[in-house]
């Protein structure tokens, strides 16, 4: 994590180092760029100003030297005759017209003007000046200096003046370079021309005029002197710093001149002949800017690589990212499917085996439920067994009555006492009758049928089973009080098997109540009642009622308090049983007194 930090933090820096230096990079080349277009643009404006100025000191080169052929001149200059100073004097004047040439005049060989297009120079002397010495050695003079009369700065071009080989004098020339100057002016550059002494005489900017491009030797400080070029004695120096009197394509700080600021770039041209330098300064504000914008662009521009190259990397790895998350998601699914397969091959194993147990369980319910009705048969057996006492003294009656009418009958007949005998018969027929209607129902009660589920009259069926018992209740004061409301109750069930329920039930009532010793309330209440599409069928008695034990394994199969023989203690497991099988549910309590049991069928009254 740590490190990981430490090498995002060194990209970091590294793009922002890498980003620094295309801006510098940027910058330089911009700025080599535009100083060599700077350059390139100054050496041509430089030649134009040179031409230009080169051309001004050309102009008036052959006017000395033509007024030194002139016979009147050299004839004044060697016979020195006063008389020809008018002529010469105008035939100077008529020279100069026309022209930017101020001043012309004719020094005899010992500097002394002689004749002159302007009458206050007669006479002066001009010894001093290098373009008389220049002349008098034979040359052409050039000289750039401030008229020691005048006091206005120009150009002297001079000429010997021959007779025949000798120099007999001098003829000269004064013209200004104020317009050359001014043509400097107008184009706004910063120009200037120093001559060769390296002092600044022409300049754009004023304030530089007379100064020394580098402190001036003693030598040729003597010689200005002597020549009186400069109006002031002591020459300044131009800049803080001396600079190469002719420096060529140097960046110079502004700030060390007068009247400057920021760097220019200073260029120079050597004028040959009176070897002065024109010298260009240009600002290099513009230089800058463009290789600020330059670099910014570079910088910029860097920073964009950068950042497509960051992004690129990123795409990269976000593609990789989710490439290799897909596989994932792939090996995860296939995993899945994998797992899938084993769960549904294991679900089918268990769903075959829990068919299995289905199977199983169904073959059980069925043995349960044939185990049931065996069971459910042999408590209606085991209740016939009981009743067949009662029925067996309840069938002794009609059956000696049926001997005794029979013997009769016999008797009688052989008396001939017929309609005796028919009224025997009679009675037979009656007590046949009886006998079939107590063993009716025991057959259709013994009989093992099928469960059969269909409204079931409620009274009909406590009638049948009060006539089932009939045999057992005729022997004892027991009382049974039978309710149904509405007398016409229905339930869903099977008749044969409420029955049994019922023969259960109120059996158990009145041996609970006869065991008692027969003496109390010997009653049993029947009620039926309907509500919410429920019968709730009561079978109260008053007996002694349920024992804590007994009211907790009452329906627990072959539990009973009574002594062997009397009781099985099937009767409750069987009937539970069989109102389950019914749909419907059998529930015991005390009733203080007695005993309170309660079935819930449906109702099912028509
Ligand atoms: P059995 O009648 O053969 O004993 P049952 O299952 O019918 O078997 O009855 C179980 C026991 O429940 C009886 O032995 C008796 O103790 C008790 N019992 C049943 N009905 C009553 C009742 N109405 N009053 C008191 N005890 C009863």
């Amino acid at each position: 994590m740590r490190t990981r930090r430490v090498r995002r933090a060194l990209n970091l820096l590294l793009l922002v180092a890498a980003c620094t230096l295309a801006a510098w990079l940027g910058y330089r080349a911009a700025w080599e760029w535009q100083l060599a277009r700077l350059h390139d643009a100054g050496r041509q404006r430089l030649v134009l100003f040179a031409r230009s100025l080169e051309s001004v000191l050309d102009k008036y080169e052959h006017l000395p030297f033509m007024i030194g052929l002139h016979k009147d001149a050299i004839r004044l200059l060697r016979d020195k005759d006063p008389a020809l100073v008018p002529a010469v004097n105008e035939l100077l004047k008529q020279a100069q017209a026309g022209t930017e040439v101020t001043q012309f005049y004719l020094l005899d060989t010992a500097g002394t003007a002689v004749a002159s297009s302007q009458q206050r120079l007669i006479g002066n002397n001009y010894e001093y000046r290098p373009y008389f010495r220049q002349a008098m050695a034979g040359g052409a003079g050039l000289f750039y200096s401030v008229g020691t009369t005048t006091l206005v700065p120009g150009c002297f071009r001079s000429r010997p003046v021959r007779d025949g080989d000798r120099i007999i004098g001098v003829a000269a020339i004064t013209f200004s370079l104020n317009g050359v100057e001014r043509g400097w002016a107008e184009s706004g550059e910063r120009v200037a021309l120093v001559d060769e002494n390296g002092v600044v005489v022409l300049s754009t900017t004023e304030s530089w005029k007379y100064r020394a491009l580098k402190p001036l030797s003693e030598e040729v400080r003597k010689r200005v002197v002597a020549a009186r070029q400069y109006p002031e004695v002591q020459i300044r120096p131009l800049a803080a710093e001396a600079l190469d009197v002719l420096p060529e394509g140097v960046v110079v700080d502004g700030a060390k001149f007068p009247e400057g600021r920021g760097k220019w770039l200073a260029q120079s041209y050597l004028i040959g002949g009176p070897g002065w330098g024109l010298m260009l300064f240009s600002d290099l504000r513009e230089v800058r800017e463009t290789a600020v914008l330059g670099g910014v662009g570079a910088g910029f521009a860097a920073a964009f690589l950068a950042s497509l190259f960051v992004y690129g990397r990123l795409r990269k790895k976000s593609r990789r990212d989710r490439r290799e998350a897909a596989e994932a998601l792939k090996r995860v699914s296939e995993d899945l499917e994998r797992r899938i397969e084993e769960r549904t091959a294991q679900l089918s194993n268990a769903n075959q085996q829990l068919h299995e147990k289905v199977n199983d369980l169904e073959k059980t319910e069925a043995i349960l439920r044939k185990t049931t009705d065996d069971a459910v048969q042999a408590g209606k057996l085991a209740v016939l067994g009981q009743l067949a006492a009662g029925v067996s003294h309840e069938l002794n009656q009609p059956l000696s009555a049926l001997q005794m009418l029979a013997g009769n009958g016999v008797t009688l007949l052989e008396m001939g006492e017929t309609d005796e005998v028919r009224g025997n018969l009679q009675a037979i027929g009656e007590l046949v009758g009886r006998l079939g209607h107590i063993v009716g129902p025991l057959k259709s009660f013994a009989r093992k049928s099928p469960l059969e589920l269909v409204p079931v009259r409620l009274g009909a069926a406590i009638d049948n089973a009060l006539m089932l018992l009939s045999a057992v209740t005729a022997r004892t004061p027991v009382k049974i009080e039978v309710s149904i409301e509405p007398p016409d109750l229905h339930v869903l069930a099977d008749s044969v098997r409420l029955e049994q329920v019922l023969v259960n039930l109120i059996r158990n009532g009145v041996q609970a109540m006869m065991e008692e010793g027969g003496g109390g309330d010997l009653r049993i209440e029947i009620t039926a009642t309907s509500d919410a599409g429920i019968v709730r069928l009561v079978i109260r008695d008053y007996g002694p009622g349920f024992s804590a034990d007994t009211l907790a394994h009452l329906f627990e199969p072959f539990y009973t308090t009574k002594p062997t023989g009397e009781g099985l203690g099937l009767g409750l497991t069987i009937s539970r049983a069989i109102i389950e099988r019914l749909g419907g549910t059998l529930r015991a309590e005390n009733a203080e007194p007695g005993a309170r049991f309660e079935i819930l069928l449906k109702d099912a009254t028509p």
